[in-house]
């Protein structure tokens, strides 16, 4: 390029020989030359790292299944395919709706306000009315289920509410006016920080895992920006990380890096991980543990890479919250025969500069709280939004708010304030036990006792998966078999893969499981029927390159459902 320019300059010395118009000629043409190098060279290491990261095999398979996609589209755009595609998606989505949406002409609908208001009986009453037309309220009480409810006990619930009741119109964005509420949430952020080690650090409640996941990667990005003047960033994450990265990662408009994890152990791979890191990346991620199969990623491997580059380092501990910091005193961190062990994963390792935790998952708090931390207050005011513009008098002055919401319910964070001082430490030590042990006959029950099924990794916590190694055992119609026996478990798609989130209400049901699950596999090998939500759902993501869209147009079409009045 400076020979370019030196020829430019050279030129342009050359002087009365080259008249005015000519001049700027020649300059344009050497511009055009200069910008026509610069973008070549952009692009080509943009390509060069996305082929780094990805590594040969990858990138040609990325390449294979985008011309395998568009053929397809153009395939299914034929009149005669696409008319049977639309029948069988058009299907596919009535049935959605029929178990979704009551129908029939005695189905009370409340389209418009009543004109008066109604009593707090007629209220309730059609509450009532609601739960017993579509399926009863009290049926994840039988425990029937994976992760969803994080119920903390009946006395517990009382305390949620009467917190809820005494907070209900608070609204922390005030804090002279509910100075209560600013002092809860300041004590619920001391409190996990304390459990995470790292009691000189900083955090912000927010409502939910991934608003918690959002809000570090706008930190990062932020904090990337500001620092190493990063402007067009990237992050690397486990493949086995939540969609909430992703999810952040759309909105915020940064470049994901996805790697695969160690099939036996299911752990992110460290080397390609390691490829993927350049000058744009601005955070790695890591779960403690991770959603789909409940295993740990080497978080202290992780924070080294993060040192070394001068990159954030998130640990995910949304899933493992009031699990994971319990471990060790429970006695369950060593594990049994080898298996089951903890490793590292919290402030104590170095690198590690942010952790979300959720207090609705095992911290047993009301739906809508989480909270994330960073390892100090310097890094965490990357995290606020301050417009300190926003002076027009008409608008109401400076404004600034921690998180994504502006006004936030100040009830929630007093009934997690309540619920984490009625559980104290010994009520998380006591559910970290039950909950742990839980999962661990599971997983051994399937280790020892169902030789067709095999767990994914060694998971530590609460989360087991189970996959098929048998030729004639479809897991995901193992799934099915379940859920016709009253179970709500959740479907993995790589590989097949079927997962239990223990909970309290799970704890007194292992027998059943263990029981049920031996039953549906004989059910899986003798008849598979192929017909369960889990074998078409998830059987179809895989089954083609355009499975993914038909999977992607059916979970629109189900969130289009869900706002059926
Ligand atoms: C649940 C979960 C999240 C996201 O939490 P939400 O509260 O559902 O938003 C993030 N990471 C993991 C590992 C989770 O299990």
């Amino acid at each position: 390029m400076a020979t370019i320019r030196d020829k430019a300059t050279a030129l342009a010395k050359k002087g009365p020989a080259l008249k005015g118009p000519l001049l700027s000629q020649i300059n344009l043409e050497n511009a055009k030359t200069l910008l026509f190098w610069y973008v070549i060279l952009t692009q080509s290491i943009k390509a060069q790292r996305h082929l780094r990261a990805r590594g040969i095999v990858a990138t040609a398979r990325e390449i294979y299944t985008w011309i395998a996609q568009r053929v397809i589209h153009l395939l299914l755009r034929l009149p005669s395919t696409a008319e049977k595609v639309e029948t069988q998606l058009n299907k596919a989505k009535l049935d959605i709706e029929n178990k979704l949406v009551p129908k029939g002409a005695d189905v009370v609908r409340h389209l418009s306000l009543p004109e008066h208001g109604q009593t707090p009986e007629w209220i309730f009453s059609q509450m009532e009315l609601m739960d017993t037309e579509m399926g009863n309220q009290a049926n994840w009480r039988h425990g029937k289920l994976s992760g969803a409810v994080y119920h903390g006990g009946d006395d517990l619930e009382k305390v949620i509410v009467q917190a809820y009741q005494r907070y209900c119109v608070s609204n922390p964005l005030h804090p002279d006016v509910f100075p209560a509420v600013r002092k809860m949430e300041a004590e619920i952020v001391a409190m996990c920080l304390k459990l995470y080690n790292n009691p000189n650090g900083a955090g912000t409640m927010t409502s939910g895992g991934t608003e918690s996941i959002i809000m570090a990667v706008k930190t990062y990005r932020d904090w990337a920006r500001a620092v190493k003047g990063i402007k067009e960033p990237e992050m690397i994450i486990p493949a086995s990380a939540h969609a909430a990265f992703d999810k952040g990662a759309a909105y915020l408009k940064i470049k994901v890096h996805t790697i695969p994890v160690d099939p036996s152990t299911r752990r992110v791979d460290l080397k390609r991980l390691k490829r993927a890191i350049n000058p744009n990346t601005i955070m790695l991620v890591g779960s403690a543990i991770n959603f789909p199969d409940g295993n740990q990623d080497d978080i202290e491997a992780l924070g080294k890479l993060a040192s070394y580059y001068k990159i954030g380092l998130h640990v995910d501990c949304c899933l493992g919250s009031f699990i994971m910091p319990y471990l060790e005193k429970a006695s369950l961190a060593n594990g049994e025969n080898g298996k089951f062990k903890l490793l590292p994963f919290d402030f104590r390792v170095p690198g590690v500069t942010s952790i979300s935790c959720d207090t609705h998952k095992y911290g047993f708090a009301p739906k809508g709280t989480s909270v994330i931390m960073y390892r100090d207050a310097e890094l965490r005011r990357y995290q606020y939004y301050v417009n300190p513009h926003w002076s027009d008098p008409r608008k109401g002055g400076v404004y600034g708010s921690p998180s994504l919401s502006g006004s936030r319910p100040g009830a929630l964070i007093a009934a997690t304030w309540a619920v984490m001082q009625y559980m104290g430490d010994e009520g998380y030590l006591e559910s970290c036990r039950s909950i742990v042990k839980c999962a661990r006959t599971i997983a051994n029950a399937i280790a020892t006792s169902i030789p067709e099924l095999y767990v994914l990794g060694s998971p530590p916590a609460s989360v087991v998966a189970f996959g098929s190694k048998h030729p004639k055992v479809n897991v995901l119609e193992v799934g099915d078999a379940m859920a016709q026996r009253g179970w709500h478990l959740n479907a993995l798609s790589s590989p097949p893969a079927v997962h239990i989130a223990c909970t309290r209400l799970t704890v007194s049901m292992v027998d059943t499981f263990i029981a049920d699950l031996k039953d549906a596999v004989k059910e899986a090998k003798v008849a598979p029927s192929g017909k369960g939500t889990m074998v078409a759902l998830y059987g179809l993501g895989q089954s083609s390159a355009v499975g993914p869209s038909m999977v992607g147009q059916l979970a629109t079409a189900f969130l289009d459902t869900l706002y059926k009045a």
